[in-house]
């Protein structure tokens, strides 16, 4: 029998009901109906005005201000018409969280009236007091001003809260300075940088009608569902998002019986709330299903623009975390929220394409053929092979380390997968005796009655962190919390730098006379030279991988936020972001000091924590125990039986333990280097090994202790009561 306050939990959860959720039946009306959307324009604006929004938004031309004045009218009419008394600049600093700010459209007049107001000077750029969002150091606070400016490529919608309707309008951030304070101003200046460079290679390969370039995300999201009665009882979830300690359940995920199974009624029903709010927000949620661990699951979306696609990555999470509260759970979005249970990623399937060429990464049936296709997934094995220390630096937080190299996700060295088919053709060019691609097979299912299936050229890897899909590639180390525009930046940049260097030698090569195609296989065979090590087909979680990936290929293994991060700071960095305007050295720097601040500060929290809850949940629990063994150990004398110490040695022991890693850890914690570079290998190093001892410790006491006493709800009950 649990403990008081689980059993109460427990009875609350019992006596649940599903809360009301309409399914969704007309999904033609439910289908953006809060969003802005072209559509929408082009009915209340003027031709000229919707025109000149809409070059902006397809063709990348800079945003004629002239017409924003006509655009926030019709804006206004829209929203407040929809009930809206508050618009928002919603803008994502470097928290992985969004942030908004809202402003009523009222204006009073003077007189004691009121109207409602919204002018193209305030739709176009915005001035929230930022100042306590962290900056590395760009913006002293004295002068704290940062703007926030309209994104007309990503679409305003409306915002439904217990709170009203708020109307949003996604931006970007800036400092008084020009710098950038955000995640989106990087972003969108990476895909053109890529675009430049893309249109560039286009031109070489002979085309003549390019649309601009844009680069392509689809994130798969996975995330935990534990009832929130459960969360109320554990500070560590609500404050780290993680269980900082619990043994294993006697099952886990072993049988794999939750896999692809049928998803509970209370979670379906979540779902479908969640996918109704998507809807209506015009996010294409496409796929749901159970994941690995029980009380795991994931939604996808169908791919669109990286910058749509990101800011609706964001929007996602908002939704899923709120809904969940509605729903009597909590979301974890957290990379490891339980030791020893297959932890949480965020696939990000990426590509670039445009509406004349294409998806610039397929392949075709014949890509032994397709000169495009190869030279542009050479640039990317290029990027990939100069840069993979920065790609694991964008996927560097204190929450995703305890996922990485864990045996259930990829390793944190960076290779490429490119699948059977593709590997033969490049190792083809590397060997400068390219004959031909394996055809795609069509495998027969031995039953007459159930149709042949093709079978695709490559098979899956699921050990790669980064894997060619058939026409996209697929980062798969991204964190579950993270926001996908860092990874996104890091590959538009490291793609649009390759893809300068291809089309350089090119251009080299055609002006000393070489045909286009020997000066592409050219190009290409010395692409692999010297970078094919970073391409690998096996095992990624194998021992062996980590050893030939840094012995003999001399790729870095950067296990932990301390070893990454600091790869922001090396001159190859700098100037790498620099070259392709994306990121100023100064704003460089203070990505690094941001996030660096966010690891060290993320396990100082956990730390604190840690102690808190050993001294103060268990440490009394224990103590309970104890008295209640010692009792029984004096009545078994009394009663003239041969006392029992079985049970009691081990929880003294045990608790011994507890008590001293809890002093060894608050030392530590009292005195930590200075530097921040130190400081984050002090976090790796020395406090998590000292919590992990407390949690050895007291995982150990779970298994000994009354269920009756301990105090905080198990593994067993979060991961499979709903
Ligand atoms: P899996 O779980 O097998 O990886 P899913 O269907 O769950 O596959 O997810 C694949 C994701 O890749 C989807 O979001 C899909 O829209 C996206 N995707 C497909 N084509 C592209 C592309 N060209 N660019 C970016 N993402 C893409
Ligand atoms: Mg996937």
């Amino acid at each position: 029998m649990p403990s008081a306050a689980r059993l109460r939990a427990i009875d609350h959860i019992l006596a649940r009901t599903t809360v009301e959720t309409p399914p969704v039946k007309d999904l033609d009306a439910l289908w953006a109906s809060d969003v802005f959307s072209l559509e929408t324009m082009k009915s209340a604006l003027p031709k000229g005005v919707f025109k000149s929004i809409q070059r902006s938004i397809k063709e990348g031309t800079k945003l004629d201000t002239s017409v924003a004045d006509v655009v926030a009218q019709a804006m206004k009419d829209w929203a407040t018409g929809r009930g809206a008394l508050y618009y928002a600049h919603v803008f994502y600093p470097l928290t992985n969280l969004t942030a908004e700010k809202h402003d009523g459209f009222i204006s009073p007049q003077g007189d004691g009236t009121a109207i409602t107001e919204f002018t193209g000077k305030l739709l176009v750029q915005g001035e929230p007091d930022g100042s306590s969002f962290p900056n590395g150091g760009i913006r002293s606070t004295f002068e704290a001003r940062g703007y926030t400016a309209w994104d007309v490529t990503s679409p305003a919608y409306l915002m439904e809260t217990p709170n009203g309707v708020t109307f949003c309008i996604p931006t970007v951030f800036v400092s008084w300075t020009g710098e950038a304070l955000d995640k989106k101003t990087p972003l969108l200046r990476s895909n053109a940088a890529m675009n430049k460079q893309a249109q560039r290679l286009l031109r070489l390969l002979g085309e003549t009608e390019i649309a601009p370039v844009n680069s392509s995300c689809g994130a798969e999201q996975e995330y935990f569902l534990v009832d929130s009665a459960f969360t109320a009882l554990r500070p560590d979830l609500q404050l780290a998002g993680r269980t900082l300690l619990g043994a294993p359940p006697a099952k886990g995920q072993q049988f794999d019986d939750h896999y692809f199974g049928a998803i509970p009624e209370r979670v379906q029903v979540f779902m479908q709330d969640v996918e109704r709010q998507l809807y209506k927000l015009g996010i294409p949620a496409k796929t749901r299903h159970n994941e690995v661990a029980p009380g795991q699951f994931e939604i996808a979306p169908y791919f669109e623009a990286a910058n749509v696609a990101t800011d609706h990555q964001q929007l996602t999470m908002t939704v899923l975390k709120g809904t969940a509260k509605k729903h009597g759970f909590t979301c974890l979005l957290h990379e490891k929220p339980f030791a020893g249970v297959n932890g949480s990623g965020k696939h990000v399937n990426w590509s670039i394409g445009n509406a004349t060429q294409g998806n610039l990464l397929d392949p075709g049936h014949t890509p032994h053929k397709n000169l495009q296709f190869l030279l542009f997934c050479g640039a990317v094995i290029r990027g990939v092979h100069s840069f993979g220390p920065l790609m694991r630096a964008a996927i560097a937080t204190a929450s995703n380390d305890h996922r990485l190299g864990a045996n259930e996700a990829p390793p944190a060295i960076i290779s490429v997968y490119l699948g059977s088919q593709l590997e033969d053709v490049f190792a083809q060019i590397k060997a400068g005796n390219l004959q031909g691609s394996a055809e795609a097979a069509l495998m027969s299912l031995g039953v007459d009655t159930l149709p042949d299936l093709n079978k695709d050229p490559g098979d899956r890897n699921r050990t790669s962190p980064f894997a060619f899909t058939g026409n996209r590639f697929e980062f798969r180390a991204v964190g579950s919390g993270q926001s996908v525009a860092g990874p996104l930046v890091v590959l538009n940049t490291i793609l649009a730098d390759s893809i300068q260097w291809i089309a350089d030698q090119l251009d080299d090569q055609l002006a000393h006379g070489s045909s286009l195609e020997e000066a592409a296989f050219s190009v290409l065979k010395r692409t692999m030279d010297d970078h094919g090590a970073v391409v690998f087909g096996g095992d990624g979680y194998s021992a062996a991988w980590h050893h030939i990936a840094v012995e003999e290929r001399g790729l870095e293994n950067l296990p932990t936020c301390a070893d990454a991060l600091p790869v922001l700071q090396r001159q190859v960095i700098r100037d790498l972001f620099e070259r392709q305007g994306v990121l100023s050295p100064l704003e460089l720097e203070s990505r690094f000091e941001v996030y660096a601040e966010q690891y060290i500060l993320a396990i100082e929290v956990e730390a604190k924590l840690v102690l808190r809850m050993a001294r103060t949940q268990v440490y009394p629990a224990v103590i309970e125990s104890l008295n209640n063994l010692a009792c029984s150990l004096k009545n078994q004398e009394a009663l003239g039986i041969t006392p029992d110490r079985s049970l009691l040695d081990p929880v003294v022991s045990l608790n011994h333990q507890l008590l001293a890693s809890c002093t060894a850890l608050e030392q530590v914690l009292a005195s930590p280097p200075h530097g921040v570079v130190e400081h984050m290998r002090y976090c790796a190093d020395t406090l998590l090994p000292h919590m992990t001892g407390i949690r050895e410790a007291i995982d150990a006491l779970e298994l000994l202790v009354d269920e009756a006493i301990w105090p905080l709800p198990t593994y067993q009950e979060m991961l499979f009561m709903r």
